[in-house]
């Protein structure tokens, strides 16, 4: 077999054998495959797409690319989360120690931003000390002790999805359904939990723009998890703003915090408390999702939440003095307040476009080997339907220069419509597809 000719083959629109998708994934696990090669075939599927045979094929091949983790040891019917990417999308933090207070375990291995989404795991090494790198050995030790791990995949796991990930990153081949399904659940799979929870996120900041595609994002990924017996559940949530008014990675550590103290309600909240309580039903510890939203709630409003969290930083040898003074954590020097225009209602935002913005202030990776500015970001003034007027503060915008602040500035202004007429509400949760 030839690489050469199956890029050629999916760039003319032909269907790849099992076969073939093996070879492919083989030669990008042991890296026979040169990365302009593999980049070329990613954008021969971006532009051909996979149909559900060859989609299943590839996650299957992609899912045995390493060993797979056995969770058997960890008493209870294990749940896992993932979200599709989006902005201000900090669920996690707040759902994780939620979660695993009601006795549910949750070992999760997260992942880095890509594109103009943030990911979990930069987010956590914005806290000083943490280590996300956490051996199979320790993570079962760990989730035994204190029922709660989040950690970075292990090179054992889905080494292949390692290297598409950060390639699709910088390639412009992110936003795919086949491909977003195989790397999702090719690790869902190797990572051993008995349920899983999927947050589809649609709208102006989220790979799937539209209901249609979400829906059809989620119902493949059902599809995919059902077809190796685990019980999966997607919420297709609005990412037509973002999701918290933070975001960057310590400014989220910092809003997931205060969320968890019971300081901040609102969409954020809102998400997580239903992917919560989703994940408290995959582990048969409530029956519906009220009773699932009550429980986490009750934990927020008693603190076991918050105290799981300090757990989880002590345990992982975070900072937890981090929960009571925020100055522990990162914050970059450089502020410009960004200001209405004009009079009137918040109308829309792109929010694909905000997140531009905030890779702009150095809080996310233009290309694989840049670093991150973990201090960096945007802390959002309003919401969709908020008025304004004009010279009221809509923004601020955190960056180690001025410069960058101003070039972060431009992209969040022209991301923000402002007009006289009243939007519609967006609404949040939008379906449930299991
Ligand atoms: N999250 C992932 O893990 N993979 C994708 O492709 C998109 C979001």
């Amino acid at each position: 077999m030839n690489i050469v000719d199956l890029i050629i083959k999916k760039r003319d629109g032909g269907k790849l054998t099992k076969d073939e998708i093996e070879f492919f994934i083989k030669g990008v696990t042991d890296s026979s495959i040169p990365d302009y090669q593999v980049s070329a075939m990613l954008m021969a599927i971006y532009f051909q797409n996979l149909d559900n045979e060859e989609t299943s094929e590839l996650t299957m091949a992609m899912a045995h690319s390493g060993g797979t983790f056995d969770l058997s040891s960890v008493e209870g019917i294990k749940v896992d989360k993932h979200s599709t990417g989006g902005v201000a999308d900090t669920t996690t933090l707040i759902l994780a120690p939620l979660v695993a207070s009601c006795g549910v375990p949750v070992i999760k291995m997260s992942g880095r931003g890509l594109g103009f989404s943030g990911g979990t795991l930069d987010k956590l090494e914005s806290i000083p000390g943490f280590k996300i790198d956490v051996t199979e050995e320790q993570a079962l030790e760990y989730a035994k002790a204190s029922g709660i791990v989040l950690m970075s995949q292990t090179d054992n796991l889905t080494p292949a999805d390692k290297k598409l990930y950060a390639l699709r990153d910088v390639t412009g081949t992110v936003d795919n359904l086949a491909l977003i399904s195989g790397s999702i659940m090719s690790k869902k799979i190797a990572a051993g939990a008995d349920a899983i929870v999927l947050d589809v996120k649609c709208g102006s900041g989220a790979f799937m723009k539209d209901y249609p595609s979400a829906v059809k994002l989620a119902k493949t990924m059902a599809e995919i998890g059902k077809s190796v017996g685990r019980n999966v559940t997607a919420v297709i949530s609005s990412m037509d703003q973002p999701l918290g008014m933070n975001i960057g990675n310590s400014l989220e550590v910092i809003e997931a915090i205060e969320v968890l103290k019971g300081n901040v309600k609102g969409d954020l909240l809102d998400v997580a408390l239903t992917l919560g309580a989703y994940m408290l039903m995959g582990a048969k510890k409530v029956n519906s999702v009220d009773e699932g939203i009550a429980m986490l709630t009750e934990n927020i409003n008693n603190g076991k939440g918050l105290a799981k969290f300090r757990e989880l930083l002590i345990q992982q040898h975070g900072n937890p003095d981090i929960i009571e003074d925020y100055s522990l954590l990162p914050l970059s020097k450089a502020k410009l307040e960004v200001r209405a225009d004009s009079d009137g209602y918040i109308y829309s935002m792109n929010t694909a476009e905000i997140g531009r913005s905030s890779l702009e202030t150095g809080a996310g990776r233009a290309s694989k080997t840049d670093s991150i500015d973990f201090g960096s970001g945007i802390i959002m003034k309003v919401r969709i339907g908020d008025t304004v007027s004009k010279g009221d503060v809509i923004a601020e915008i955190y960056s180690a220069t001025e410069e960058k602040c101003i070039s972060a500035g431009k992209y969040l202004k022209d991301a923000i419509e402002i007009k006289a007429e009243k939007p519609e509400q967006p609404k949040l949760i939008l379906d449930i597809i299991s």
